[in-house]
């Protein structure tokens, strides 16, 4: 948990921003599964896009599974006010989810050309277009593929210098571990979806958690994954401020779909004038629906969003 995140969580939110009580009333209440969606985000949280894989099968029962996000939660002109004075404003967009819609394999992902278009002529115009992902920020570069927007990768790590000194730690604990694993450099992931035997697998990689919590590393069980990474507080929430007040603006859309997006949630949520768009999946955590301003359903219906720009 990021202690600089936390502490943003627990100001008040009305405090700098005149729209909020008007956004407030304006809410529409979440889908009717959300007390469902709850328990599951309790149970097992999503640390990344990479670990979310079509799995939603087991909700198709409930209708039209997207019907109930596809809404405008509230407007208030924020999008308005955004566009007017794009020179002053920044977009953050995560990657997985939101640009590029969820497949099976995160390598399989792909950015729609006509996104890709509409990206780059916002990148033309607005002060800063960023991507935060949970990717290295090289691999969200090869996936967006334009050159000119800004890229921070590993939930924000990659911006934080006493990051970069654990890369040989990291790669030193990888190495003693005998399980397959995802090195990111900065994240080693380690999945055990599909194993032969997951509890056994998961009893392994508790004992190779707590080897990392003796090395002084971070261990973080999500959806089927142990995630490692160094003791360094760092979030896509800490990304988004760092961006923010280096390109000295306070004015900021962001969208996301994961939980690890709620970070950056809050940071955009205290801005003068920060616009959180959701882009809900089934899988989702009931954050994206209830904390966003904006509620889209597809990365194709965001797609529409961002032409609004
Ligand atoms: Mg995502």
């Amino acid at each position: 948990m990021n202690l600089a995140v936390d502490r943003v969580r627990d100001r008040p939110r009305e405090r700098r921003d005149p729209d909020r009580g008007e956004r407030r009333r304006r809410r529409v209440v979440g889908p009717e599964r959300a007390q469902e969606q709850e328990q599951r985000d309790d149970d097992d949280p999503a640390p990344d896009a990479e670990e979310r894989t079509q799995e939603a099968g087991d909700e198709t029962d409930q209708g039209e599974p997207h019907a109930a996000y596809r809404r405008f939660v509230s407007d208030g002109d924020l999008l308005g006010r955004l566009r007017a004075e794009p020179e002053r404003a920044a977009i953050f967009l995560d990657v997985d989810g939101v640009l590029a819609p969820i497949v099976a394999r995160p390598e399989d992902s792909r950015v729609p050309d006509e996104t890709r278009d509409e990206v780059r002529r916002l990148a033309s115009k607005y002060a800063l277009v960023a991507c935060v992902s949970g990717r290295t920020g090289d691999d969200a570069r090869r996936l967006v593929g334009l050159d000119e927007l800004v890229y921070v990768g590993e939930h924000g790590l990659e911006l934080v210098p006493e990051a970069q000194s654990w890369r040989g730690a990291m790669r030193a604990f990888a190495d003693t571990v005998e399980w397959p694993v995802e090195d990111k450099g900065l994240t080693l992931t380690f999945h055990y979806r599909g194993d032969d035997d997951e509890e056994a697998a998961e009893a392994f990689l508790l004992e190779v958690a707590e080897r990392a919590r003796d090395a002084g590393l971070r261990p973080r069980f999500g959806r089927k994954v142990l995630e490692v990474r160094p003791p360094v507080d760092a979030s896509k929430g800490t990304a988004v401020r760092y961006l923010l007040e280096h390109r000295r603006l306070e004015r900021a859309l962001y969208a996301g779909d994961d939980a690890t997006d709620l970070d950056a949630f809050h940071v955009v949520g205290e801005l003068p004038l920060g616009v959180r768009v959701g882009v809900a999946a089934d899988e989702s955590p009931r954050g994206i629906t209830e904390e966003a301003d904006l509620v889209v359903g597809s990365p194709s219906e965001f797609l529409d969003v961002l032409r609004g720009l």
